[in-house]
């Protein structure tokens, strides 16, 4: 069965809408005024703070993890666009439908983001980097 292109399209458009959207709820969902009657409790406010750097770390985790993830996309529409969409970067051979029904944004067959993501580990050690990759 062929990949119906405008199907993708739509599932890549719509994932960017909510990554973006999510976006803007967190930043949203920051409060910058504290409550002065919270004020008054004085241990309270060192948890209450220290949950907020927490949060924040992972706020900026998720971030950085949605602004590659919407990089992808991108790279996904323009490949709809110039008609490459569904081969892989490398070899230019056809991605399985099951894999772009999984990853809509995946830009190589399984073999070759294998190779990648090896590459990408190793280079992760050297950098120490903590990074999870999303890819199962
Ligand atoms: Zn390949």
């Amino acid at each position: 069965m062929a990949i119906n292109i405008d199907e993708m399209k739509k599932r890549l458009i719509q994932r960017k809408k909510e990554i973006l959207g999510s976006e803007g709820n967190l930043s949203e969902a920051k409060p910058k005024v504290v409550n002065p009657d919270d004020r008054d409790n004085g241990t309270q406010d060192k948890e209450d703070d220290a949950v907020d750097v927490t949060e924040e770390q992972q706020e900026q985790a998720i971030l950085a993890d949605d602004q590659a993830l919407v990089t992808e996309i991108d790279a996904a529409l323009q490949r709809i666009k110039d008609g490459t969409y569904g081969k892989c970067l490398a070899d230019g051979k056809p991605i399985p439908e099951k894999r772009l029904q999984a990853i809509p944004w995946a830009a190589y067959c399984i073999q070759h983001e294998e190779q990648l993501e090896r590459q990408n580990a190793a280079e992760e050690d050297v950098l120490s980097h903590d990074c999870d990759t999303h890819y199962a």
